[in-house]
């Protein structure tokens, strides 16, 4: 049983690894990322809200996510564990989870957190080439993400579950590192 949320900044490969892990202890992979891309895709009425924030590179609104998180950590398969990716990305969001997660009796185990120099992240990002990786929209991503999402950087800390990584290795090397740390 695994509860491990993943920090860290915009193209520090959160998604790459969060998704090793979920098979490696055969727990859900939970992505808003990837849950509001498929909405997209899908142009559900949230896809379509979600879209205008996305493509600027803000955060899409708490109430947004928030249900969303809920409803998909309530879930059956949830209850083995989760590897949260991309979520909580900001204080608020931290603190619902929080309170969502004493309420159904759990609390997670580590927060992951994967350090990357910002010129590595930029590179990396206009490689992957998503629709959301040209340059305004990543400078303004890694804005939101020293402003919004690194304060919950510290709000791990001070619950002591921190664990910071080196994520500017080879993905294989990034793998061991967090899985040492979780079984630490
Ligand atoms: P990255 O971290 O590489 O930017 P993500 O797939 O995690 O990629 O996020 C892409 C975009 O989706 C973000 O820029 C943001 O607009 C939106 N998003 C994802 N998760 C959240 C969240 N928890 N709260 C608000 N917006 C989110």
């Amino acid at each position: 049983m695994k509860r491990l949320i993943f920090l860290g900044p915009p193209g520090a490969g959160k998604g790459t690894q969060a998704q090793t892990l979920s098979n490696y202890y055969q727990i859900p992979h939970i992505s808003t990322g990837d849950i509001l891309r498929q909405a997209m895709t899908a142009q559900t009425p949230l896809g379509q809200k979600a879209k205008i924030y996305m493509d600027k590179g803000e955060l899409v609104p708490d109430e947004l996510i928030l249900d969303l998180i809920k409803e998909r950590l309530t879930q059956p398969d949830s209850q083995k564990g989760w590897v949260l990716d991309g979520f909580p990305r900001n204080l608020a969001q931290a603190s619902f989870l929080e309170q969502l997660l004493a309420n159904l009796n759990q609390s997670p185990d580590f927060a992951l957190n994967l350090i990357v120099p910002d010129e590595v992240l930029i590179t990396r990002m206009l490689e992957r080439g998503r629709r959301d990786d040209n340059e305004d929209t990543i400078r303004r991503r890694l804005q939101v993400y020293r402003d919004d999402t690194a304060p919950v950087i510290s709000f791990y800390q001070e619950r002591g579950i921190l664990q910071s990584i080196n994520g500017d290795r080879s993905m294989e090397a990034v793998t061991s590192s967090l899985q040492a740390a979780i079984e630490s």
